[in-house]
């Protein structure tokens, strides 16, 4: 089961999905579908890592959708698919509660060039980063 902690955002990032989808039937028609399967399918996991959706779908099928996905409705048709759509809210859904808990780093192109190397990777000094022959 995908945990939404905060229904108003999620409600957000569907809002904004559909507003987008506007023209588009078949992603919108994805999309309710996504809704419906992320509030009862238990068998959706997000991975952190490569930001995609593992789902366990009602067809006993496992897909794992990031921008492409492995069913037949993508690999064959290249249709939008609700496994798309829901990893897409669901990748959206997270980054807006990241943005809620983890403060902002300054904007890569306001400070200096061996200062950004620092927040890219993740604290790491340019210092300590060229020991052993490391680059950035
Ligand atoms: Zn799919």
């Amino acid at each position: 089961m995908l945990a939404i902690n905060n229904q108003d955002k999620f409600n957000a990032v569907v809002e904004t999905a559909l507003a987008k989808a506007a023209n588009f039937p078949r992603w919108q028609k994805a999309i309710q579908r996504a809704i419906e399967e992320i509030e009862s399918n238990p068998l959706i996991h997000w991975v952190e890592e490569d930001k995609s959706l593992l789902i366990c779908s009602p067809s006993n099928s496992i897909y794992s959708a990031n921008g492409i996905c492995q069913c037949k409705a993508f690999v064959e048709f290249n249709q939008p698919c609700w496994h798309r759509a829901a990893a897409r809210i669901a990748r959206l859904y997270m980054e807006s509660e990241a943005n809620q808990t983890t403060p902002l780093a300054p904007r890569p192109d306001v400070i200096r060039e061996d200062e950004r190397a620092i927040y890219i990777c993740g604290g790491i000094r340019p210092e300590e980063a060229k020991v052993g022959g490391f680059r950035l």
